[in-house]
């Protein structure tokens, strides 16, 4: 008999006692508007703000209602102009693009490069070639290019870096936390990131002005001297009157989900990265599979686990995927040519102009992605390695297997 992996890819842990208990508190009194708050008291909102800025060093801290809101609001906050350019990577997920777009942005897509991270090259040429001044930097899967030299190229083409941290918070380049390497850091606690409010975004930086701008955006009335991680008012004075309300804001319930999971991050990537490395070592020297790089620079969070398939055939590659899936073993592809559940690519974004993209078109085309739920224990890892090791020796060998239907997974 065949051994078959039971657990659900798609399962969380659930939300921590302390965090449930701090959501029945707020909805006994009944005030969730972040707003709304007794005399003396400090909205969870405010709380917890304060507490993403200290764990990530930043000066200031907004939290928002989604990930692809914090990157509207990104945009927005740095006056991104109708039909202006914005570089971003071809190797990332719809609410990136999509943010772009719904600012009246044009995305312009760059490479993406073997290790999965921005190909410094096609960044610098479409910059040149767009004049564009902003990039979207997405770390998509959690790969972290190498930040200091990003940085360094970004300030000579003049392009502001916003990176777009759903898949990196708690991941860091050389210490440095990942988010803080640009102008804006976004980040994501929908469900299958790494701090789980069902919805909500933050954005983090140093700077007074953007801060300010997004504060207003967010949809703060005049009440943002009850922000606690906010820029001085000051700041504000100038922004206040000309800045639109484009209500996103956090709410008291969810803040109060969050706070306790904030302060248990650390250990969370610890056992993710437990997860993915015993992946890794089930995977390694696997005939015919590429396993990613991790860079030394790089603290990762192990989340999802992605590698290659390089020269699999398409009917090789839907029967590797229909093979494990039916061995439950939920295996997702970048190469596919209709959008499936979380997964789509950049060519199926038709709201963006058509861009050419050979590299990345090559690299998506052998690309495999699996998600790691902390609900998985090291012995799932390892089952679950075993299973497409023997599923890639299998389908790798032998003639060309006959075509099948690929298979549906979220
Ligand atoms: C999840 C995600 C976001 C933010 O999405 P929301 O669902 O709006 O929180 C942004 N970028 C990437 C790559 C994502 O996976």
């Amino acid at each position: 008999m065949q051994e078959r992996f039971t657990g659900l890819f798609t399962q969380q842990e659930p939300i921590p006692e302390d965090g449930i208990e701090a959501a029945i508190a707020v909805l006994r009194h009944g005030r969730l508007h972040r707003y709304n708050t007794a005399e003396g008291e400090v909205a969870e909102a405010a709380l917890l703000e304060e507490e993403f800025a200290a764990l990530t060093g930043a000066k200031y801290c907004l939290a928002v209602a989604s990930g692809g809101y914090a990157l509207g609001c990104a945009l927005r906050a740095v006056g991104i102009a109708a039909g202006e350019p914005v570089l971003t990577n071809a190797f990332t997920l719809a609410p990136v693009p999509g943010a772009i777009a719904s600012v009246g942005g044009q995305p312009v897509f760059v490479e993406v490069t073997e290790d999965l991270t921005l190909d410094f090259d096609d960044l610098a040429a479409k910059a040149k070639a767009t004049g564009a001044r902003l990039l979207m930097l997405s770390h998509m899967r959690g790969h972290l290019c190498d930040m200091e030299a990003l940085v360094a190229l970004c300030a000579d083409l003049g392009v502001t870096i916003i990176e777009d941290c759903a898949h990196t918070m708690g991941a860091s380049w050389n210490g440095v936390p990942s988010g803080r390497h640009g102008l804006i850091g976004c980040y994501s606690m929908q469900t299958y990131k790494h701090v789980n409010a069902g919805e909500g975004g933050f954005l983090i930086s140093d700077d007074a002005e953007v801060m300010a701008r997004a504060v207003l955006l967010s949809g703060s009335y005049m009440l943002y001297g009850k922000h606690r991680a906010a820029p001085p008012p000051e700041a504000f004075e100038a922004v206040r009157m000309v800045t639109p309300n484009v209500s996103g804001r956090m709410d008291n319930l969810r803040a109060a989900i969050l706070r306790p999971q904030l302060r248990v991050l650390g250990e969370r990537v610890a056992r993710w990265e437990v997860l993915y490395r015993t992946l890794e070592a089930g995977l390694a020297d696997t005939n015919g599979l590429r396993l990613v790089p991790r860079p030394d620079a790089e603290t990762f969070v192990g989340s999802s686990f992605q590698f290659l398939l390089p020269d699999f055939s398409p009917a090789r590659i839907a029967s590797f995927l229909a093979r494990s899936v039916a061995r439950g073993v939920e295996v997702k592809w970048f190469g596919a040519d209709d959008p499936v559940a979380f997964t789509s690519r950049y060519d199926h974004w038709r709201y963006a102009a058509p861009q050419s993209l050979p590299q990345t078109d090559r690299i998506l085309a052998g690309l495999f992605d699996l998600r790691l739920p902390l609900t998985f224990t090291p012995d799932d890892a390892a089952q679950i390695a075993r299973i497409l090791r023997a599923e890639v020796l299998a389908v790798g060998q032998g003639p060309e297997p006959e075509a099948v239907a690929l298979p549906k997974v979220q």
